[in-house]
């Protein structure tokens, strides 16, 4: 039974860090928020305090001394250009990279225990009544944070207690969110910008390892064509001043309209779907099977 959509169609993502907005699903966001009329919801986990300063120009005592304060000033900033109708800060510390000091102060989000978290998220998931979430899956090998592999646990544990009846939360009804998408970067997509860099005789920023690091062109169930809105993704990332160097190759060595050229989607893993819902192929809007048309 295909589920008829009487209101907006509501988007909610799940992030760890001020700037995980900007570089997963971004452009994807502005997309459904200006064809659809969706509203589009954004929780971050962490305030990002032990994010390294990569943007040389940033890099300055006054910087790191109030690093905290200017990533939530940019995390405004890219929520604004993004188009993000309500951004949550769950306000957890930053559990640093793997291995390191910060992963052992118990207020970091990795050592919070998940049900704590997870029901603050559910709670927003029961007022919203998303219809779609976006998150990260739980196999990171590029880049394992902890506090983006807690995203994930956070994430399934919020919608099953979201649904649960017997869980009574603030007063408001239970809700299910019917479709669970990850964010993912395939090897066909790094192959394709890479060309695109050698075609243009640019030096490519993607060494061998990231061809390994990314996962198989089958892992992509849904790509949602982007053309327009890399430019929105792009913006938002430069939000990130002391995040994101605005010399890099990695981001910005083509232009918004080369990068489109090379790749139109921004690609995803349909996790969790209604049942009975089946697709051929490749999926290519992130409400199909939830509305009639
Ligand atoms: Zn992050």
């Amino acid at each position: 039974m295909v589920k008829v959509m009487t209101k907006s169609p509501v988007i909610l993502s799940i992030h760890a860090h001020p700037d995980d907005e900007a570089s997963k699903g971004a452009a994807i966001v502005a997309k459904y928020k200006a064809e659809s009329g969706a509203r589009a919801i954004l929780i971050t986990a962490t305030g990002g305090e032990e994010g390294e300063i990569l943007n040389p120009a940033m890099d300055t005592e006054e910087v790191r001394e109030n690093l905290a304060a200017i990533r939530l000033e940019e995390l405004a900033t890219s929520v604004k250009i993004i188009g993000y109708d309500r951004a949550e800060l769950l306000g957890y510390r930053d559990s640093g990279m793997p291995e390191s000091e910060a992963n052992h102060n118990p207020a970091c989000f990795a050592r919070v225990p998940l049900d704590v978290a997870a029901l603050r998220v559910a709670a927003i998931i029961r007022e919203e009544r998303p219809d779609v979430l976006l998150t990260y899956p739980e196999r990171q090998s590029r880049y394992p944070h902890p506090d983006h592999l807690r995203v994930y646990d956070v994430s399934m544990r919020a919608r099953e207690m979201a649904s649960n009846p017997a869980l009574e939360i603030e007063g408001l009804s239970p809700h299910l969110i019917p479709k669970v998408y990850f964010h993912i970067f395939t090897v066909e997509r790094i192959v394709a910008l890479h060309e695109k860099f050698l075609q243009l005789g640019l030096e490519s920023p993607f060494s061998p390892d990231w061809f390994e690091s990314v996962v198989p062109d089958y892992v992509a169930t849904t790509k949602i064509d982007i053309t327009g809105y890399h430019a929105v993704r792009s913006r938002s990332l430069r939000a990130h001043a002391t995040q994101i160097d605005p010399a890099s190759r990695n981001w910005f060595g083509l232009t918004d309209t080369q990068s489109e050229q090379a790749y139109r989607s921004e690609d995803l893993f349909l996790a969790i779907a209604p049942s009975g819902y089946v697709f051929d192929g490749v999926e290519t809007d992130l409400f199909a099977g939830l509305r009639v048309g």
